[in-house]
Formats: C-alpha cells, sequence, structure tokens
C-alpha cells in the first residue's frame, strides 16, 4: 500500500508515518515528487494497518496498490523517473542513443567505434565484456581486461558505459568500471542477481526475459528497485514467437504499454532483436516513434570479422546515417536530441 501525505504536511509528519511503518517491521520506500509525496509500504500488510495510519497527522490517504510490482507502478511514482547519465536524461524528453560494439574484442575495435559514434551523436558506448552465449564454444567476452578497454574509451571521449554483468559475485567488480550496469535477458530472471544489483546506487538496465511477460519483468525490475536502487532504466530486446526469420520479435507495444503501467525509462534494442543489420534501422524508427525514451544498438567498425553477432552490427556509416533519421522522428514525436535539457 502507499501512504499519500498532504500537501501541507511536514518532514516531522512524514518521519512519523516512516517510523510507525517500520515499528511493525515493514519496510518503507519514499518517492517525493513534485506533485506529491508518498511512503511506500512493502511487506506483509495487515488489514487495520491501512486504518492506523489514516489516522496519523500528515495523511491525506492510504491506497492498496493491487499491482504485484509496487515501486515500479505508477500507482507509486505517477511521475516519470529520469535517470542522468553522463550528459544524458533517460526517461525525459531526450532521444537517447547508446551504441558500440556487442563484444569487447581489443582496445582499437572498442576505442574507434567510441569516437565514431559519439561524432555521430551516441551519447553512451556500449559494450560486453562479460558474454552470455547460447554455445559454451562461442567468445564469452575478454572479461575484466574487457572492462579496462571500455574505462579508456570513456576517459579518451568522455561517454559513460554501458556493459553487462552476469554473476552477483561480479557486480562489485563491473561496477567499479560501469556507469550502467546491464542485466542481459538470459539473466533477467536471476533473482539473486537482480538482488546484488538492487544494493548498488548506480544505474542498471534490465532487459526483458525473451520469455517474460510485462508483469514478470516489472517484477525484475521490482527486485532493483526494492534493494533501494532507483536508477533502473528498462529495455524491450524482443521476445520469443515462433517467428525464424528474425532472432527474436521486436514487441513494440511494450512501450506504450509499459509506460502506462510503471515510470520507469524504456528503450530499445533492434540490434539483438532482429539479429539483421537490414532490419535494424526500421525498427529502431518504429521504437522512438513508439515513444521509447532511447535506443541501444550494436555498431562495429567491420562486421563481417566481429567475434559476436556481426550480422546486426550497423557500419560507422550506416549508423550516422540512421542518427540522422533517428532525430527526424524523434523530432516529428515531440523528442529533443539528448543532452539539451540540462
Ligand atoms: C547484449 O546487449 O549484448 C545482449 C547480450 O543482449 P540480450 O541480453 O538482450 O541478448
Ligand atoms: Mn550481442
Amino acid at each position: 500500500m502507499i501512504v499519500v501525505m498532504r500537501k501541507d504536511s511536514t518532514r516531522a509528519q512524514l518521519e512519523g508515518v516512516q517510523k510507525r511503518v517500520e515499528s511493525h517491521g515493514l519496510q518503507t520506500h519514499l518517492s517525493e515528487g513534485t506533485e506529491r509525496t508518498v511512503v511506500g509500504v512493502m511487506g506483509q500488510t495487515f488489514q487495520d494497518l491501512k486504518d492506523e495510519l489514516e489516522q496519523l497527522q500528515g495523511v491525506l490517504e492510504v491506497v492498496p496498490i493491487s499491482k504485484p510490482y509496487k515501486l515500479a507502478s505508477r500507482e507509486f511514482k505517477p511521475e516519470d523517473t529520469v535517470v542522468r547519465v553522463g550528459e544524458a536524461a533517460i526517461g525525459s524528453d531526450e532521444m537517447v542513443v547508446m551504441a558500440g560494439p556487442c563484444a569487447v574484442e581489443n582496445e582499437e575495435q572498442v576505442l574507434s567505434t567510441a569516437r565514431a559514434v559519439k561524432a555521430a551523436g551516441a551519447k553512451i558506448l556500449r559494450g560486453g565484456a562479460f558474454k552470455p552465449r547460447t554455445s559454451p564454444y562461442s567468445f564469452r567476452g575478454m572479461g575484466v581486461q574487457g572492462l579496462q578497454i571500455l574505462a579508456k574509451a570513456r576517459e579518451e571521449t568522455g561517454l559513460p558505459i554501458v556493459t553487462e554483468v552476469m554473476s552477483p559475485e561480479d557486480v562489485g567488480m563491473v561496477a567499479q568500471y560501469a556507469d550502467i550496469l546491464q542485466i542481459g535477458t538470459r539473466n533477467a530472471q536471476n533473482f539473486n542477481l537482480l538482488d546484488a544489483v538492487g544494493k548498488l546506487r548506480k544505474p542498471v538496465m534490465v532487459k526483458r526475459s525473451f520469455a517474460a511477460s510485462y508483469e514478470e519483468w516489472l517484477l525484475a525490475a521490482e527486485y532493483v528497485l526494492s534493494g533501494g536502487n532507483t536508477q533502473v532504466i528498462l529495455c524491450e530486446r524482443g521476445i520469443r514467437t515462433f517467428e525464424t526469420s528474425t532472432r527474436f520479435t521486436l514487441d513494440v507495444a511494450a512501450i506504450p504499454m509499459i509506460k502506462s503501467m510503471s515510470h520507469l525509462p524504456i528503450i530499445a534494442d533492434p540490434s539483438h532483436s532482429t539479429g539483421k543489420a537490414s532490419l535494424v534501422p526500421p525498427l529502431t524508427l518504429s521504437a522512438v516513434a513508439a515513444g521509447a525514451h532511447g535506443i541501444i544498438v550494436d555498431v562495429h567498425p567491420d562486421p563481417a570479422v566481429a567475434k559476436c553477432d556481426g550480422a546486426q552490427a550497423l557500419t560507422f556509416d550506416s549508423f550516422e546515417s540512421l542518427m540522422t533519421q533517428i532525430l527526424a522522428v524523434a523530432q516529428a514525436v515531440g523528442k529533443v536530441p539528448a543532452g539539451t535539457t540540462g
């Protein structure tokens, strides 16, 4: 349930509510919006608690949250969450583009890509150092060395880094390098991993499990939020359907639907969803038109020799022309370029 505070309530009254809730062994989560301040009450609530809290000074009303995901819901927080990373405000009116290779392969590959995507207008550099691969014989990433290469690219270009973390034990180490920690589709219901990144106070991007309903996906985000980490970004990356021509099926409807269910920012990954470079531009534009707060796209200096997912990677040139189209569609739906809202 949530406790909605009166507009004229005081800090002491707010603390009074928090203390009362905690005295019952329940957890509180605070949401202080411009419109209203809300105390989320998490745990096994009981019937009389609503009456008890409604008596407290400064309380406007106590409302049960009907959805299983609470902190991720619009009921808890009606205002959009904006996650600020470097120059970008993800979840705002800005269109934020994250781009880079699927996997970090070597320094030159990452540095040249970082320079190229930055010049074209990307605000965040992507690149996997720990790669979840379907086959154990595929290239599984450079590990820490890959993180160091990403850090070097950030140093040179100023672009913040988004990179995947695959196991709870690695969270602390990956967090030393990453600006956004990515939870991949195959780990999107690894609850110990979600708990571990929930302890951070750093942005986390939760990709949709390719078999998750919206509710299951939002519950994955709820794990991170319930750990006290409010900086969560969602990423629609395609789901498994009966279609075999594409790698996955990008669920464009997820973008407006999730925006109605949750206050969290949502971006789309047209690369991993289609698996085909030729399909990346049209699907990117569909996601932008549908209201995505951002896009994450694979770019490689020479896709033909990529160690991972080359078929879906854009060249520098095709990324540059896609950026022009992204900006045109973004503008048509009322978005502004990243880095312009302060
Ligand atoms: C990736 O972004 O590198 C990746 C592996 O994505 P996904 O988890 O969506 O397959
Ligand atoms: Mn990939």
